[in-house]
């Protein structure tokens, strides 16, 4: 026997199931008017508000919207009334609704809206489901994407996506823009001599002082292993080369492993580079940064040295 389809089995339940239905189910329900007055709300849609029923029932839908989406709400709803459309889903990381609680509170709905027709005009009903503990999922989620899991900053991945918005930033107000690569010296000896414990501490003590110079967290990032990277949105040559001076002397005058009970000499090399206009690529600002890297280091570690254009200048 043909199975029969799903509308055929729904027309077949009474209004009174219908009414348990919806009256049990989880996500809530609001039917509102043309003019957004809340004509009905099952008791999930309540508690999503922290109202009653009756509380919500007669209610201006803009009881439960903050105040700074009422005014786009009313006329996305009049779009949606004139046009072809019966029903939308809004429910994706970008595309929400957010509800307003009685508290003051917001809180992330993805919503159904269907337009159907009552007695008096067109009835519009939104099936609400709370996105909160989705969306705070998916925020940590993206956390932990773009965090190194060692020393806690930003991984290379996260760099080259928040450092391309910068470099952008700066070409179009014709700013300057640095980049400083800075990797450990002699770290493999750490290692080899102490273990890969105290390499690990002492990628993490590095990260502490980068995060401690004053740049936006945002632009440092662990590049590898014990290479880092910050990018200085408007910065100069002077100013670059000062913070780059400033990591290599902070990391020159501390002892390093203090977690496993040690206090290891330690120094850093670091190559600078600037772009005046911020007119070239990021991967092109990485290749002479590490270009002015491999220059510090040959002279002999310990120092900071720039590439302009295609010139090196040890320091
Ligand atoms: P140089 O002065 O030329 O920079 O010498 P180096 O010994 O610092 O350079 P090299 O690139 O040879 O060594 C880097 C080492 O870093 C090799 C690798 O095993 C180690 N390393 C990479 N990632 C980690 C990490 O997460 N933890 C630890 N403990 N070691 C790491
Ligand atoms: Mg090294
Ligand atoms: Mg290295």
């Amino acid at each position: 026997m043909a199975r029969s389809s799903f509308n055929e089995q729904a027309s077949r339940l009474d209004g009174e199931v219908y009414g348990k239905i919806v009256a049990e189910m989880e996500d809530g329900i609001i039917a509102i008017d043309a003019h957004g007055k809340i004509l009905y709300c099952n008791p999930s849609a309540a508690t999503l508000f922290q109202q009653s029923t009756d509380e919500l029932a007669g209610q201006p839908i803009d009881t439960i919207l903050p105040p700074r989406f009422r005014h786009a709400h009313r006329d996305h709803l009049a779009g949606f009334m004139k046009g072809p459309v019966d029903a939308k889903y809004m429910g994706s990381r970008k595309s929400f609704i957010v509800g307003y609680r009685a508290d003051g509170t917001e809180i992330s709905l993805g919503a159904t809206i269907l337009r159907t027709s009552g007695s008096d005009g067109p009835i519009f009903i939104a099936v609400l489901r709370d996105l909160t503990e989705r969306h705070q999922h998916q925020s940590e989620l993206e956390r932990l994407a773009n965090t190194d899991p060692l020393s806690g900053i930003n991984n290379r991945r996260a760099f080259v996506d928040l450092a391309g918005r910068e470099l952008e930033r700066c070409r179009r107000n014709h700013s300057p823009v640095a980049m400083v690569l800075f990797d450990l010296d002699g770290f493999k000896a750490i290692n080899d001599r102490y273990g890969h414990d105290v390499g690990d501490t002492v990628i993490c003590e590095f990260a502490n002082i980068m995060k401690s110079i004053g740049l936006d967290n945002d632009l440092l990032a662990r590049w590898g292993g014990e290479e880092f990277i910050a990018i200085m949105p408007d910065a100069t040559l002077d100013r670059s080369l000062a913070v780059a001076e400033l990591v290599r002397r902070n990391v020159e005058v501390l002892g390093f492993g203090a977690a496993n009970g040690l206090s290891l000499p330690m120094s850093v090399s670091a190559g600078v580079t600037v772009s005046q206009d911020a007119n070239e690529s990021l991967d092109e600002l990485v290749r002479r940064a590490d270009l002015a890297l491999y220059a510090a280091k040959a002279g002999g570690r310990n120092r900071v040295a720039t590439q302009i254009g295609e010139t090196t200048v040890a320091a």
